[in-house]
């Protein structure tokens, strides 16, 4: 049975500890045969891509730690003409740094960005899913035992059948069966601040009502007058905003590509 990872995006605070004990474990560390040391700059095995939605004072951040997918059918493997990278019983693909010729078309195969050229030791580097410590007795790869709020977990598919429930890998399309699995990804969201212009107050407990699809959501401002409607998917929606003594106020196809902060809402006296 092959191991997977499992990322929970909701549970990621960003603290880059993966990112930096990543670097801790392989920067200037010889775990060969395994892997060559990595660079001290340029290589980012385990990658934290921030993702900053909305404008301000409507954001959101959230963090996705991105490394190698340990694919089931490794375009990389598939790519390289002298045999260097293999596929372990456990599922860990691995490029020996001994075999390999520093050719690069690993590089260029893997849809992910996944592997980095080493240009002092020619040759191609990534993830390891750190087999040199689990070939020894540890449990975890460094990354995964770094995270302070277990966003990361690392095990049998069995073990993680609970987290893999709701989890999906980026990407699938690749048709490469990547074994990275993400749960929790954020959605986008429409949000606003509605208020009464006369009164310059905000108004609170007006109705949101938004509709896609056949499918209606239904929200209230607060007591700030805001609004927020979140984790929705990309597509088109119709708003409608109505508050007692006020006109409705509608906003029809609002695309949500990117997360839509509408601002400050005015609304009409009737
Ligand atoms: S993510 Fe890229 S480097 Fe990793 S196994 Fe898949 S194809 Fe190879
Ligand atoms: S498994 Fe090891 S090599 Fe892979 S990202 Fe985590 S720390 Fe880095
Ligand atoms: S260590 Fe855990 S919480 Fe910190 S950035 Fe990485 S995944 Fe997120």
């Amino acid at each position: 049975m092959a191991k997977v990872f499992v990322v929970d995006v909701g549970r990621c605070s960003g603290c880059y500890n993966c990112q930096l004990a990543c670097k801790d474990e392989h920067v200037d560390n010889d775990w060969r045969p395994y892997a060559a040391p990595q660079p001290e700059t340029g290589h980012f095995w385990l990658k934290l891509d921030e993702h900053v939605c909305g404008t301000i004072p409507k954001v959101k951040i959230h963090y996705i730690a991105r490394l190698c997918n340990h694919c089931e059918n490794p375009a990389c493997m598939a790519a390289c003409p002298s045999d260097a990278i293999t596929r372990r019983e456990d599922g860990l693909v691995l490029i020996a740094p001994e075999t390999c010729t520093g050719c690069g078309q690993c590089v260029d195969a893997c849809p992910y960005g996944a592997v980095y050229f080493n240009d002092k030791l020619n040759i191609a580097q990534k993830c390891t899913g750190c087999a040199h410590l689990l070939d020894n007795g540890y449990k975890l790869p460094r990354c995964v035992e770094a995270c302070p709020t277990d966003a990361l977990q690392f095990g049998e598919e069995d073990d993680l059948a609970e987290a893999l429930k709701d989890a999906s890998p980026l990407h699938p399309e690749t048709g490469l069966g990547p074994r990275v699995y993400y749960r929790r990804i954020p959605g986008q969201f429409i949000a606003g601040t509605v208020y009464d212009p006369v009164e310059k107050e905000v108004i609170i407990g007006g109705k949101c009502l938004l509709k896609y699809n056949e499918k209606i959501w239904e929200t209230e401002t607060d007591a700030y007058g805001d609004f927020w409607f979140r984790d929705l998917p990309v597509d088109t929606f119709d708003l409608t905003i109505c508050a007692d003594g006020f006109a409705d106020k509608v906003f029809p196809g609002i695309r949500t590509d990117e997360c839509r902060n509408l601002g400050d809402i005015p609304m009409e006296r009737i």
